[in-house]
């Protein structure tokens, strides 16, 4: 076929399907309305409600913020999973993406007004949009690219350059206009720069004709329900006995935690339960081995994301208050330091995706599993930096901030090696009808490593940083090297679904619906 004679959706642009700059494009946008806000929320919190030159804040505490926030992260990304079953039971990922991109230009626009209802209802909605978005965009990625297709982890490297371009835009403009007109001013410009994701989004649609579509089933086979799936739970006495016990613990945490802790474990129980019927209705050994070793994989994406977090949580103190921060005479802010992640992720995203490619190419290993293990260990590695900080402020009663620019250049490479891997590995393996809730689980467990962060920083005030600090080189590390040493059982899991990976031609690579497992 002659590349004239393409349809859009099959153009490509850099070796790649135009789609993808599309999404790309959406997201780096959603991203700056997110990550934006997020920058500005604990501070607007705290600040008094006589307010200074950026306006008046809520005059909350500390604590009463910091609590709001962790809730908050953690329930924009938990949020996915319901996102997620909206998109492969009602309306497709498409449609999906396209409501959360609305329900978020409402929630930021909501938030330029200064009633603490428009505060807590422009929080929901955001926690809603970004459900609705998040996943189902990711989904969509994957949904470029046809099974064996190499180009598809390059893809989501590419598409997580977005991500990262939009956050540190966002970190390095939102500080300045909060500065010149105001709190409201800063929500406001996360709600024009949704307006534009929005407006890019739908100008796309023509390069996107053949991917995140709703197609209603014609059969039983392609029918998702979860209410049947539920009611199969009681069939079976172990089964039901399974759900019983996690759902006994749900209620003791809330009878011994609070309240919010108590629905948090009651919702994950009603997740594990439908995942274990999902896993039993699955009719081949192939698909069960392959949603089991996605779920595993998920232990590792909780476990990184407990540890890096701590990059806007306990670090970002510690560079407040334990890190000489002068450079030529002037005091960088603490909040700069925020940037050095997603800058570090532009400059290398494409060469770490290119390294693995090129070791893929001949053959040795570079299976998702292993980059995801490797991944954990280098990040942990870079907390090895923070534990020399630690011990040069112990000795002389400051630090050097190289160690946090080392700590963050290594995280970063670690974050490179799983998150946009784990993001192309779930396109790979999830059964296509459950693709989106799949995606949604995996956002969910990054959230639930948020919640885990903030937990693990806070314990610093107990047992210091240093302790903190080594405590987690160590523990990365050496689940890290658990799951390399299992490696071969996991990847057997997969059922070869990497192995057969290449470079397909233009019309081989064409869009269709996820992997047709
Ligand atoms: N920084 C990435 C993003 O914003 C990762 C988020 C996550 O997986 N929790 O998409």
């Amino acid at each position: 076929m002659a590349s004239t004679a393409l349809k859009p959706h099959q153009k490509e642009l850099f070796g790649q399907p135009i789609g993808l700059y599309i999404l790309f494009l959406t997201e780096m946008w959603e991203r700056f309305s997110y990550y934006g806000m997020r920058a500005l929320l604990v501070l607007y919190m705290t600040t008094q409600t006589i307010g200074d030159d950026r306006g008046a804040g809520l005059g909350w505490t500390n604590q009463e913020a910091l609590a709001l926030y962790g809730w908050y992260t953690m329930l924009v990304y938990v949020m996915s999973i319901p996102g997620g079953m909206i998109a492969d039971k009602l309306i497709g990922q498409k449609k999906a993406v396209l409501l959360g991109a609305i329900v978020l230009c409402l929630g930021h626009g909501v938030l330029v007004l200064t009633d603490i209802w428009a505060f807590y209802t422009g929080l929901g909605l955001v926690i809603l949009g970004v459900g609705l978005l998040k996943p189902n965009i990711s989904t969509m990625v994957g949904g470029l690219y046809k099974e064996g297709d190499i180009r598809r982890d390059k893809g989501f490297s590419i598409f997580y350059i977005g991500i990262n371009l939009g956050s540190l835009l966002a970190t390095l403009i939102i500080g300045g206009v909060v500065a010149k007109w105001g709190w409201h001013a800063g929500f406001g410009l996360a709600g024009i720069v949704m307006v534009l994701g929005l407006i890019n989004y739908v100008a796309g649609q023509k390069y996107l004709k053949e991917v995140g579509n709703f197609v209603p089933s014609k059969n039983d086979v392609n029918e998702v329900s979860y209410g049947k799936l539920y009611s199969k739970l009681f069939s079976s006495p172990k089964q039901l006995l399974f759900a019983g016990i996690l759902l006994a613990a749900s209620l003791l945490g809330w009878y011994y935690m609070d309240w919010g802790y108590g629905l948090l474990f009651v919702f994950l129980t009603a997740i594990a339960s439908l995942l274990m019927m999902i896993y039993k209705e699955l009719n081949t050994q192939v698909f069960k081995d392959r949603f089991l070793v996605l779920l595993l994989s998920f232990i590792m994406v909780i476990i990184f994301w407990g540890a890096f977090e701590q990059a806007g949580g306990l670090m970002n103190l510690y560079t407040e208050t334990n890190t000489n921060r002068m450079l030529f005479g002037w005091e960088i802010p603490t909040v700069m330091f925020q940037s050095l992640n997603a800058g570090f992720i532009i400059i290398f995203a494409t060469i770490v995706a290119s390294v693995w490619a090129k070791r893929k190419l001949k053959g040795k290993e570079a299976s998702s599993l292993f980059k995801m293990a490797l991944g954990i260990i280098i990040m942990g590695f870079g907390f090895l930096f923070m534990v020399f900080a630690a011990m040069e402020f112990e000795k002389s009663g400051t630090s050097s901030m190289i160690w946090l620019v080392l700590a963050y250049l290594f995280h970063t490479i670690g974050e490179l090696c799983i998150s946009p891997v784990a993001l192309s590995f779930i396109t790979k393996l999830a059964p296509v009808k459950y693709a989106s809730l799949m995606m949604g689980v995996y956002f969910a467990a990054t959230g639930l490593g948020n919640k885990v962060a903030g937990i693990v920083g806070e314990s610093a005030s107990e047992f210091g940083e240093l302790t903190i600090f080594s405590g987690i080189v160590i523990f990365t590390v050496i689940i890290g090297l658990l799951f390399i040493m299992i490696l071969k059982p996991l990847k057997r899991l997969t059922h070869g679904a990497e192995e057969s990976e290449r470079i397909l031609k233009h019309e081989e690579a064409e869009g269709f619906e996820l992997a047709d497992n």
